[in-house]
């Protein structure tokens, strides 16, 4: 996985690119490609005169790790979240983090537990993340059958205690005893949320296309007038596009799949999208979802949802949170929502 962000990194030379934009201001083209949140950042971004920079934005996808989303640093509120599990206490939190959680649970209730944040023990068991991104050597092992129906056990947004008082913004929560919380579902889409709240407020930027991870912000638009066209990869061979999407204006697009972080054993491929019914890598016979949606927690989220959901059920799901999204199925079956159909073209 190093390796390949090495490659990636060295194949990319940031390019800096002139354009005249129809009021007659220089167009700058901006472009990075960076490493955060254990993914790729990726970031064009068309401006005119001094005000944004790439590095402003890689530096709101770190804050938000490290002061709000990560269950590894002790700087975040999550990971402060799960160290009060079982102390029978109430945590008071930032009013970010309650919109958050607020959000997920709602998703939870929604897919009758299928989307679950609240899946720390099981996904801490497998750390198919941990293994797929090198920080855990050794043989990958799947977990013992005991080990995971206990982690199961201990999972379930019903463990955790989110309270608003009345007029109030924040929430205060509490834990069970081995609960814990994972909002890797959700996380690259709340980044894109971060960029676009930052973006909207610097005027110079007319456009912008920025990727975290499997999640995409499109924004404004291209100083040429044409449509961002964001590709999308064939799950069965991710070095290639299975097709595109053509896009004008603000989106959000995420993909989930099970080419995307997984560890292979005994000949059989164990991802990090779990279902939190079984404790294991959910199976409904999809290889990812991509949802389209217009705010980054939902198409985050609703992908994972969907992915674990399978086809039928994902596809209501979308449906009902206003969101277009395509499935692609284990043995290649392509299926849309109809909004998305009139955006998606395959490569052939
Ligand atoms: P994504 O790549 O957005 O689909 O998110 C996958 C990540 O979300 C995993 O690495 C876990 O951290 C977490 N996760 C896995 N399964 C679920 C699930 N069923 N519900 C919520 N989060 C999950
Ligand atoms: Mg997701």
């Amino acid at each position: 996985m190093k390796r390949f962000f090495r490659r990636l990194l060295r194949g990319l030379i940031p390019a800096l690119t002139l354009f005249l934009c129809s009021c007659g201001q220089e167009v700058q083209e901006l472009q990075s490609v960076d490493i955060a949140m254990g993914t790729v950042i990726q970031q064009t971004i068309y401006v005119t005169g001094k005000g944004a920079q790439t590095e402003n934005i890689l530096h709101l996808i770190q804050q938000l790790e490290e002061e709000t989303l990560s269950w590894r640093l002790e700087t975040a509120e999550i990971f402060q979240v799960n160290q009060y599990a079982g102390s029978g206490k109430w945590l008071e939190l930032s009013e970010k983090l309650s919109r958050i959680l607020e959000q997920c649970q709602k998703l939870t209730e929604d897919t009758d537990g299928a989307f679950d944040v609240a899946l720390g023990p099981v996904a801490r068991l497998w750390d198919i993340d941990g293994w797929a991104g090198g920080q855990r050597t050794g043989m990958f092992q799947v977990p013992e059958v005991q080990a995971l129906e206990q982690a199961v056990a201990q999972c379930g947004f019903e463990r955790l205690n989110l309270q608003f008082l009345p007029g109030e913004k924040c929430a205060i929560v509490s834990l069970e005893e081995g609960a814990a919380m994972d909002l890797g579902a959700v996380g690259k889409g709340l980044a894109l949320d971060e960029i676009f709240s930052y973006l909207k407020t610097e005027t110079n930027v007319k456009g912008a296309v920025v990727s975290v991870g499997g999640s995409v912000l499109t924004y404004g638009e291209k100083p040429d007038g044409t449509a961002w066209r964001v590709g999308i990869a064939n799950p069965h061979d991710p070095s290639v596009n299975l097709g595109v999407l053509t896009l004008t204006g603000q989106w959000y697009i995420s993909t989930s799949g099970d080419y995307e972080r997984y560890m292979e054993f005994d000949g059989v491929r164990y991802h990090h999208i779990m279902d939190p019914a079984t404790g294991y890598p959910a199976d409904s016979g999809l290889s990812s979802v991509t949802v389209l949606a217009d705010n980054g927690l939902l198409s985050d989220g609703l992908s994972t949802a969907c992915f674990v959901l399978g086809r039928e059920k994902g596809m209501l799901l979308a449906q009902q949170y206003g969101a277009e999204a395509l499935f692609v199925e284990k043995d290649g079956g392509i299926f849309t929502t109809p909004g998305m159909d009139a955006l998606f073209q395959t490569m052939d």
